[in-house]
Order: C-alpha cells, then sequence, then structure tokens
C-alpha cells in the first residue's frame, strides 16, 4: 500500500465528460490511463446531452492503490479527485463531494487541512493554475 497523506482537487475545465472521456485525453497526453481515481460528473457526458441520473454522479477512474497523475511533485501520496465543469458546478456535484471527502477522510485520516485545490500544490502554485476553479478554503469549513 502506498502512503495517501493528501487529497487534491481538480476540475476538467470542460463542460462535458465522464471517467471514459478523460480516459482517452489522458491517453492522447501520452499517459497510460486517466490521471484521477475520482470524477463527479455534472449531468453531461460526452453526447452532451443533459442527464438527471449523471448530475452528480462518482464514477471511479484508476485504482486507488496505484499513484495518480494530476499534480506533479503530490502524485504518489496523494488522491486526485476531478469535477466535470470548468467552473459551473452543481450542487449536486458538491453534495457527492462533501460525501465522499468525508468518507475518504476517514478510510486514510486525513485533516481537513489536507484537502487541498490543485492552485495550492506547490506545482500547481508555480504553474499559476486556478483549478479546480473554486475556493477550497470555503469548502474546507463546511468539512
Ligand atoms: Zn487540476
Amino acid at each position: 500500500m502506498r502512503k495517501i497523506d493528501k487529497i487534491v482537487l481538480h476540475c476538467s475545465a470542460s463542460s462535458f465528460g465522464d471517467v471514459d472521456t478523460i480516459t482517452s485525453w489522458h491517453i492522447e497526453r501520452g499517459f497510460e490511463t486517466i490521471g484521477y481515481h475520482y470524477v463527479i460528473l455534472n449531468g453531461y457526458r460526452k453526447n452532451r446531452k443533459y442527464l438527471e441520473d449523471d448530475n452528480g454522479l462518482l464514477e471511479k477512474g484508476r485504482d486507488i492503490d496505484i499513484a495518480g497523475a494530476h499534480a506533479r511533485g503530490d502524485n504518489s501520496t496523494s488522491i486526485g479527485i476531478c469535477l466535470i465543469g470548468n467552473s459551473d458546478f452543481t450542487d449536486e456535484q458538491f453534495t457527492e463531494l462533501k460525501r465522499l471527502l468525508k468518507e475518504l477522510m476517514e478510510s486514510y485520516n486525513i485533516p481537513v487541512s489536507r484537502v487541498i485545490g490543485h492552485y495550492e500544490t506547490v506545482s500547481g502554485a508555480a504553474g499559476g493554475k486556478s483549478c479546480p476553479n473554486f475556493n477550497v478554503d470555503n469548502l474546507r469549513t463546511e468539512l
């Protein structure tokens, strides 16, 4: 088992998507498979047709026991979660995100201070990232 001590939050920077879509995008970029461990859908998969049941739906990406490819310098010790969207996330996505975070924080004994946005990682900040395009400080107060 690898040592997991933080959770890094991302957005897809796309208006639609799911694990299948992101897997193909990441393979095109030269990764082995999807870089994230979890994806939370906004209701729009690749066909761009809204499906209520897919709004807030959690999908599993890369196996959690395998290091992700989402935050250079932090991959080996973190879990990567991606919300589909640019900055316009749904209430259903945030509800599912908070539920998942509480579960993971308990399972891996991760304090709330170590639930961070991509922009708060060393490499993300150095790269001028704004991902996941919402205020993670506000989210932490709700965990
Ligand atoms: Zn990111």
